[in-house]
């Protein structure tokens, strides 16, 4: 590991990476760490930024470009989600992967709600490169499958619990959820959408820009 008095504690007390060359000493260090870029790992996966527009709940764009990236295992085990649903003509839409810290901080100085918004002094998975915001898709038409609500409607219609959709969202919902789960995602209980890779303890918060994972 590269040496810690290279990264200290923010205003929260969180350890969060924020040089991109530490970050890349990490990579170099271990190679399973490295943020992989899932349009170009995953064949077929679709990606809907919504962080990169307009479109989302800051009505104004969080990122500057529209990526999708995950430490190496997550993508790895979203690579195999992917190939499992292909067989019965189903894909993958990424509405988020990994998240810059200052973005959750932006998100939750906004939204003020810990059920739906991670908070400054803990950080979210996102933020580790460990969780995905995602849909399913037919391979076909490409148009997405009903789900319960739209990815970041943050009502009770969107808790993984809720029974009152219609059936053939329930459905699609169970779909995702066991094929995520088969793979080590855990499904979160208040946002149907996203699922954290079991990896996510084994890595640290990050606050770079897409363009400064890069080597
Ligand atoms: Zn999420």
């Amino acid at each position: 590991m590269p040496p810690s008095e290279l990264i200290s504690n923010n205003m929260h007390g969180l350890r969060v990476v924020t040089t991109p060359d530490y970050y890349h000493r990490q990579v170099q260090e271990t190679p399973e760490s490295e943020l992989v870029n899932l349009a170009e790992f995953i064949p077929g996966i679709m990606l809907d930024i919504r962080y990169a527009t307009a479109a989302n709940l800051l009505g104004r764009p969080l990122y500057q470009q529209p990526a999708a990236y995950l430490r190496r295992p997550a993508a790895t085990a979203l690579r195999a989600v992917q190939a499992e649903l292909a067989t019965v003509g189903i894909g993958l839409k990424v509405f988020d992967a990994y998240r810059p810290y200052s973005a959750t901080v932006a998100f939750y100085d906004h939204v003020r709600d810990e059920t739906y918004a991670a908070p400054p002094w803990r950080g979210s998975r996102h933020n580790r490169g460990c969780a995905v915001d995602v849909t399913l898709v037919s391979l076909s038409t490409g148009e997405s499958l009903m789900m319960p609500t739209d990815f970041d409607e943050l009502t009770p219609a969107a808790h993984a619990d809720f029974s009152q959709a219609p059936i053939l969202a329930l459905l699609n919902r169970a779909v995702l959820r066991a094929v995520m789960r088969r793979h080590y995602f855990q499904h979160c209980p208040d946002e149907w959408w996203h699922f954290d890779h079991k990896c996510w303890e084994d890595y640290d918060l990050l606050d770079l820009e897409f363009a400064a994972l890069q080597a």
